[in-house]
């Protein structure tokens, strides 16, 4: 089982700690809460927290609030309720705005410096002054920079005060134009915004940009490291330069690579047209890759904390394919979830000769890799289901399941069966029933099937949710006429009478699985926390969805590659 401590065991960024061999470290995650996190935070959240937990250190979850517009209280809430899922604790919870007045002292301490100023062009001005659309011109400034500190500063306050309306004023840091990196090219330090903010209200009409902000609250809170995603290497000339200026402590920024997955989107604009096109359910929905939808699935934290530490953390961006992310979930759960009978489409085999053998109790490992998970109880009865995939009306020499005067082997069952005969239901011309004997003198069968005991054996009657890929492309975002084009039309096969053998009680009033995962150690799992192999069938897990009355199941993953539906 992976535990959230042995991230980093591998010496996954050493060189930066080496740089900078300091105790405590202390890192950051600093999502902005304006959607719900997908599975490249993960790596995020595995990489600050990791980083700090292998460092003894410490790790803040901190809001970057600074967007009015986008934000909302349920994004708070999932974020946290995400890192701690994966099985980390936030040092200490922190917010953006909870700094809007010091980071307001520091803007006014850098105009004091000569190093800002109120500038009044619009995006087409800035644009030529950058050198053009292609920065091939000579750059320059526009004579806003050459205000003296007073006025900078009486309009910087007429700002705040809300003298000016959106976009007819900004603050920009007077940094250094004739350096190469556009990221030095006076960049926007506080913009006008008439939103009342999530938290602060309408006490702000000012915002801080990113460029601003995240340097300094990252100084604020004494960060060693600061990782972030590659997209960011050119900012670190801005981020050093801005803490350097005013003096203030200095923050080391790091980056590493972003983990992307193909055959799917992550993008919160086109999430947001599949749930708005009821492509999907919501933003849960067990095809899609957000957190809050690869949980609903089954996933296990450790799994994806294992997938992580797999592709390890170097500075390159790496694109996986899903199928990648399904063999190691599959390797996690083959090791860690015990096993039970499914069938999705049952088919009644009546046994003859098993009279004396109805009710039956066999007591049989909850898991043949780990005989420490124990054992569960399971009833034969005369009547058994099969799935109907498991039959054939007629036989031959290539197939080795059941058919009429074929023998097959009953997991668990010490003896095989043989079908003697089949009915045909009229009104839909499938197989009704099939009847069979014991095969007592029949060799060790080359199949076993799966099976579940008939009324009275304690198995019931649940719906399965079975998934496939939501689009047909490796890449739908590029995908001709748009990627709603590229949906995949079969992403979901429900089986709504699916029976389940007694032992199902047993696993789901012993979860979470596995056992020792971090949401056990958080003392809490949801239902899908119930998980498990169907044997010969998939991983499954138990859907928020279900009731006392009503199990709802999904598919985590098949328990092959390329295993078909
Ligand atoms: P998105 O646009 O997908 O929401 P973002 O960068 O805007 O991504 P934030 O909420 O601002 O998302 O990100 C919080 C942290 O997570 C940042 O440090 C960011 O670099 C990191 N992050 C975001 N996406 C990925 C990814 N695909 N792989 C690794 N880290 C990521
Ligand atoms: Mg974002
Ligand atoms: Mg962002």
């Amino acid at each position: 089982v992976m535990d959230p401590e042995a991230m980093f065991k591998q010496g996954f960024l050493n060189d930066v700690y080496n740089e900078r061999p300091v105790k405590p470290v202390v890192t950051r995650f600093p999502p902005e809460p304006n959607g719900y996190l997908h599975i490249g935070h993960a790596k995020a959240i595995a990489v600050n927290f990791g980083f700090a937990k292998y460092h003894s250190g410490r790790c803040y979850l901190r809001f970057d609030d600074t967007n009015p517009e986008a934000e909302e209280e349920v994004y708070f809430l999932s974020i946290e309720e995400m890192v701690r899922w994966l099985g980390f604790t936030p040092y200490q919870i922190t917010h953006s705005s909870d700094n809007f007045g010091k980071l307001y002292e520091m803007a006014e301490k850098l105009i004091g410096l000569g190093k800002g100023y109120v500038c009044y062009c619009n995006e087409e001005q800035l644009k030529l002054q950058r050198g053009g659309e292609k920065s091939t011109s000579p750059r320059f400034r526009c004579e806003h920079a050459d205000q003296i500190i007073e006025d900078n500063l009486q309009k910087f306050r007429d700002m705040r005060d809300g003298k000016y309306k959106p976009k007819e004023a900004f603050l920009r840091m007077k940094q250094d134009i004739t350096d190469g990196n556009p990221q030095m090219w006076d960049l926007a330090a506080y913009r006008i915004k008439d939103e009342p903010h999530h938290r602060t209200g309408t006490e702000w009409k000012i915002y801080p940009t990113y460029d601003f902000t995240h340097g300094l609250c990252d100084s604020f809170e004494s960060v060693t490291h600061s990782l972030c995603t590659t997209e960011f290497i050119q900012s670190r000339v801005s981020y050093e330069w801005l803490n350097k200026t005013l003096g203030v402590y200095e923050p080391m920024q790091r980056e590493y690579g972003r983990l992307s997955l193909s055959g799917t989107v992550l993008s919160k604009r086109k999430l947001k047209t599949l749930v708005e096109n009821r492509v999907v359910r919501g933003w849960d929905d067990p095809r899609l890759y957000t957190l809050i939808a690869v949980r609903r699935r089954g996933v296990p934290p450790g799994a994806i904390l294992e997938f992580v530490n797999e592709l390890g953390v170097t500075t390159s961006k790496t694109i996986i394919q899903i199928t990648r992310f399904e063999q190691t979930i599959r390797r996690y759960l083959e090791r860690t979830v015990p096993r039970l009978m499914v069938v999705l489409d049952p088919l009644p085999v009546v046994i003859e000769d098993a009279d004396e053998l109805e009710g039956t109790e066999l007591t049989v490992p909850l898991s043949p890799k780990n005989p420490a998970m124990g054992d569960r109880k399971i009833k034969f009865t005369k009547t058994v289901y099969i799935d109907r995939s498991d039959f054939r009306e007629v036989d031959s020499k290539d197939y080795f399941r059941l058919a009429p005067g074929k023998t097959v082997g009953l997991l668990q069952v010490p003896s095989p069966i043989k079908a003697t005969s089949f009915t045909i239901d009229e009104a839909t011309g499938r197989v009704k029933e099939v009847r069979a004997v014991f095969d007592r003198e029949s060799k060790k069968p080359k199949t076993y099937i799966q099976w579940v005991g008939g009324q009275g054996s304690g198995s019931r009657r649940v719906e399965v949710r079975v998934y496939n890929a939501l689009f047909k492309s490796e890449d739908p975002g590029t995908a001709e006429g748009g990627f709603l084009n590229d949906v995949n039309p079969d992403s979901e096969t429900i089986y709504p009478d699916a029976l389940i053998e007694s032992g199902f009680e047993e696993v789901k009033n012993r979860a979470p699985w596995p056992e020792a995962a971090g949401e056990n150690k958080l003392g809490k799992g949801g239902p899908e926390s119930v998980r498990f192999q169907g044997m010969r069938v998939a991983y499954f897990a138990m859907d928020p969805d279900s009731t006392d009355e009503k199990i709802v199941l999904n598919r985590i993953v098949s328990l092959k590659e390329d295993a078909g539906k």
